[in-house]
C-alpha cells in the first residue's frame, strides 16, 4: 500500500495512465514512489468552490473540466501556490463563461423555450420560429405575434441560464400580452427568478450605460 497522508487522496481507477515501460521506472520501492498520487485540494474563485488535483505526473499542462456540474482543475504538483491560483482561477472561469454560453444552436434554443412555455405557462405561448441573432445590439430579446417569431440577441448568450430564460418567457408571454401592462406582468409572476433576473438586466443596461431591455 502506497503511504498515505493527510490530504492525500489517490486517484479513483481508471485515472491512472499506463505504467512506465520496465528500464525507466524508478528504482526507489513502490511505497516511495510519488508518482501515482493525486493530492487534492478546493479553491474558491467566485464564490464557487473549486476542485483542485495537484498530479506528479503532469509537468507543465493545466487542463480542466465540469464533473457533475462542478469545476474540477487538474495542475502539475510541482507549480507554487501563486501560480497555481492564478492559473486556476483563469480556467475555473474560462469554463463557466463557456458552460454560460447558453443553447448552442437555434434549434436548442427553440426547444428550451418551448419548455419553459410548458412549464409556466401552461404551453399556450406557442412560437412559430425562435432563433439568435447577431443584428440584435440594442435589445435582450424581441416577438412579432404578428407571426409568433421570437429573436434573442446573440448577447444573451452570456448571461446566466435563469436571467435567459427570463428573457425568453418575457418574449413567449409577449405572444399573449403585447404590451407591458399589468395583464403582462401577472403572467410572469409564475416564474421564481423573476425578481433576479430584472435586477439582472438593469445593473447590466446601468453598467453599459444603455437601455438593453427585452
Ligand atoms: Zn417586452
Amino acid at each position: 500500500m502506497p503511504a498515505r497522508g493527510r490530504r492525500v487522496v489517490l486517484a479513483g481507477r481508471g485515472r491512472y495512465r499506463s505504467p512506465m515501460p520496465t528500464g525507466s521506472a524508478p528504482s526507489r520501492p513502490a511505497a516511495l514512489r510519488p508518482t501515482r498520487g493525486v493530492r487534492t485540494d478546493t479553491q474558491v474563485v467566485d464564490g464557487e468552490t473549486v476542485t483542485i488535483r495537484r498530479s506528479t505526473r503532469r509537468r507543465r499542462t493545466v487542463s480542466g473540466r465540469l464533473e457533475e456540474g462542478r469545476v474540477v482543475v487538474m495542475v502539475p504538483d510541482a507549480l507554487s501556490g501563486a501560480d497555481e491560483r492564478r492559473l486556476v482561477e483563469q480556467l475555473a472561469r474560462r469554463i463557466r463563461s463557456r458552460d454560460r454560453r447558453g443553447p448552442a444552436g437555434d434549434a436548442e434554443l427553440e426547444a428550451r423555450a418551448t419548455a419553459l412555455a410548458d412549464r409556466y405557462l401552461g404551453g399556450r405561448a406557442r412560437p412559430t420560429a425562435v432563433r439568435w441573432s447577431s443584428r440584435q445590439q440594442r435589445r435582450w430579446g424581441s416577438c412579432t405575434p404578428a407571426t409568433g417569431e421570437i429573436r434573442i440577441s446573440e448577447a444573451a448568450r452570456n448571461l446566466p441560464e435563469d436571467v435567459l430564460d427570463y428573457v425568453l418567457l418575457h418574449e413567449l408571454v409577449h405572444l399573449l400580452v403585447p404590451d407591458h401592462g399589468p395583464e403582462f406582468w401577472a403572467e410572469l409572476e409564475v416564474y421564481p427568478a423573476l425578481e433576479r433576473a430584472r435586477g439582472f438586466l438593469d445593473g447590466v443596461a446601468h453598467a453599459q450605460e444603455r437601455a438593453l431591455t427585452p
